[in-house]
C-alpha cells in the first residue's frame, strides 16, 4: 500500500526568522484539519539556485519567497505569470507535477482583498490615489490600484526619479508629485497608501503634513509593526476610514495555500492573532 504524499511548502528568504508566515499557515493546516508542512529556509544568496532547483525532488508543491531573493527567483523559475513580471518580483511559487515551477505574486492581490475586507464600501472608482513611496511594495500597489478601476494615481517619492520611471512603466494614469508637496496631494485622495518604510518601529516618522486629510478617504498603511502607526491614527482622528497592514500579509498568502493544500483559508481575527503571536 502507498501512502498519500503529504505536501511540503515553505518560505525561502535570508534571513527568515522574522517571518509570520510559518505562523500563519501553521495555523491554516491546523484549523483547516489538513496534512502538511509549511517550514522556514534560510537561504543565502549563492545557495539560492541549487535550492530552488532542488525543491521539486524534495516534494515541494510551491513556496513563499521573501527579502532578498523576490527579484533574482524570475530568472530560476521555468514560467513567470504576466502579474509577477509587472510587478517585476516573484512572492510565490507554484511546483507544477511535472516539476516545472511558476512564479506568480500575490502582494497586489493581497492589497486589494485586504482593502476590501477593511473597508467594505470603498469604491476604486471614487477618486484619485495616492501612493507614497517607490519602491518594490509601491510596483503591487499601483498595479493593483490601476486594475482595480482607480481613475488617477498621485505617486510621490523622497527620491523622485523613482516615481518617474514608474509613471514611465505604469503609463498617464500616474502623476508624479514633489515629496515637498505630498500633503497637497493628500488633501485630494479617495485611497491613501503609505509604502514607505517610514513609522515602521525602529525606522523614522512618517512626516507628511496630514492636516489635509478629509474624512471620506480610505487611508492604509503597508507597515504593520505598530499595528496603529501615526499615518493611521492622524486618519482615524480626522474620521477617515482605516485599514492596517497586516491584512496585506496575511491576504497575499492565500492563494499559493489554496494551490499547494487544496483548500481556500480564510483571513479572520484568529489568523491575525496567529499572525502576531
Ligand atoms: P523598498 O523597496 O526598500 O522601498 C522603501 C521606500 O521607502 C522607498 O520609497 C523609499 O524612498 C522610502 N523611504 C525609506 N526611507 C525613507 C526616508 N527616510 N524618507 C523618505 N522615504 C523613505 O521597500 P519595500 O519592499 O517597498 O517595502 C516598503 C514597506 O512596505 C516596508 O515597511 C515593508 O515592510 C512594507 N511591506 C508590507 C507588506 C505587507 O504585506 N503589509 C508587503 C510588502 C512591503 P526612496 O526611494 O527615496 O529611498
Amino acid at each position: 500500500m502507498t501512502l498519500p504524499k503529504i505536501p511540503l511548502a515553505g518560505v525561502i528568504g535570508h534571513p527568515i526568522a522574522h517571518s509570520k508566515s510559518p505562523q500563519v499557515h501553521g495555523h491554516w493546516l491546523r484549523t483547516l484539519g489538513l496534512k502538511g508542512h509549511y517550514i522556514p529556509m534560510d537561504v543565502a544568496p549563492e545557495n539560492l539556485k541549487k535550492v530552488i532547483k532542488a525543491l521539486p525532488k524534495m516534494g515541494f508543491v510551491g513556496a513563499n519567497v521573501t527579502i532578498p531573493h523576490k527579484e533574482k527567483v524570475m530568472e530560476l523559475v521555468h514560467q513567470v505569470t504576466d502579474r509577477a513580471t509587472l510587478i517585476g518580483a516573484v512572492n510565490t511559487l507554484i511546483i507544477r507535477d511535472d516539476g516545472k515551477i511558476i512564479g506568480d505574486n500575490t502582494d497586489g492581490y493581497g492589497f486589494i482583498e485586504n482593502l476590501r475586507q477593511g473597508a467594505p464600501d470603498w469604491t476604486p472608482e471614487s477618486g484619485p490615489a495616492v501612493v507614497l513611496g517607490a519602491g518594490g511594495a509601491a510596483r503591487a500597489v499601483i498595479a493593483s490600484l490601476l486594475d482595480a478601476g482607480v481613475p488617477e494615481i498621485l505617486i510621490s517619492n523622497r527620491t523622485r526619479v523613482r516615481a518617474e520611471t514608474l509613471r514611465e512603466e505604469f503609463g498617464t494614469r500616474l502623476t508624479v508629485v514633489d515629496w515637498v508637496q505630498a500633503g497637497n496631494a493628500i488633501e485630494n485622495g479617495a485611497t491613501i497608501v503609505n509604502t514607505t518604510s517610514l513609522g515602521m518601529t525602529g525606522k523614522p516618522e512618517l512626516r507628511v503634513p496630514l492636516d489635509g486629510l478629509n474624512a471620506g478617504a480610505v487611508v492604509t498603511d503597508l507597515v504593520y509593526n505598530p499595528l496603529k502607526t501615526h499615518l493611521l491614527a492622524a486618519a482615524e482622528q480626522a474620521g477617515c476610514t482605516t485599514v492596517d497592514g497586516l491584512g496585506m500579509l496575511l491576504h497575499q498568502a492565500v492563494p499559493g495555500f489554496e494551490r499547494w493544500f487544496g483548500m481556500r483559508p480564510i483571513v479572520d481575527d484568529a489568523t491575525r492573532q496567529a499572525a502576531l503571536r
